[in-house]
């Protein structure tokens, strides 16, 4: 698997391009702007997108994403439903992010935990996170131990709980089920920030260890 990190939007959201060395087959995880940009980065690169793949609705993660499939003709999979209302509001959201305004669309393909996403070779398990948004989702491939995380935990940190349905507790509550329960070795790969391990932030994300009360 071969990971490549875009930061996008003023918020440096990091858009990845997932692709399966074998067989070059690729998808866009959280295209939340830039689309000439990554299309350029693309452009570079021997790779056949199969699909532009969200985490959450929040707009500088999905603010490319319908350029992007129309560019590719492709279909938007994911998150998972509760997360509707975040589509239905792009027009509020980009005001609230200070994003030009985009055309509201909606995913084409609603996920949910236990289902499987598969590109090329690469097999990743959809995970239901809520607490940062409702509907949020995370992608774990299990194989070469990557978890896609989007604005579930960062580096030293976690999801902010203060938008429209957001619950510190639940979000505390995903952390601890679904991504404290992968193997130690397993590499985070958050929407904002650097990269971590699972095993550092177990013992020295501040949110989750104990050390904020
Ligand atoms: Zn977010």
């Amino acid at each position: 698997m071969d990971i490549i990190t875009l930061a996008v939007t003023p918020f440096s959201q990091n858009c990845r391009i997932v692709i399966c060395q074998q067989t070059r087959q690729a998808f866009i995880v959280d295209p939340g702007g830039d689309a000439d940009k990554i299309i350029a980065e693309l452009a570079r690169h021997t790779v056949v997108i199969k699909s532009i793949v969200l985490t959450h609705g929040h707009l500088d993660h999905v603010g490319a994403a319908k350029q992007l499939a129309d560019h590719f003709n492709v279909q938007i999979v994911g998150p998972q439903k509760d997360e509707q209302f975040w589509f239905d509001a792009l027009p509020m959201q980009a005001q609230m992010f200070g994003f030009v305004p985009i055309q509201p669309f909606y995913p084409d393909v609603w996920l949910e935990a236990g289902d499987t996403y598969e590109v090329g070779d690469l097999s990743f398990a959809v995970r239901h996170c809520p607490g940062h948004t409702p509907g949020h989702v995370i992608f774990y491939e299990a194989r070469h131990q990557v978890v896609l995380v989007g604005d579930v935990i960062f580096n030293g940190s976690v999801g902010r709980t203060d938008f429209p349905k957001g619950d510190a507790q639940q979000l505390l509550h995903s952390i601890k089920t679904q991504v404290l329960t992968l193997p130690d070795e397993t590499r985070i790969l958050s929407g904002h920030g650097p990269d971590t391990t699972v095993g550092v932030e177990r013992i020295s994300n501040p949110f989750i260890s104990g050390k904020f009360g």
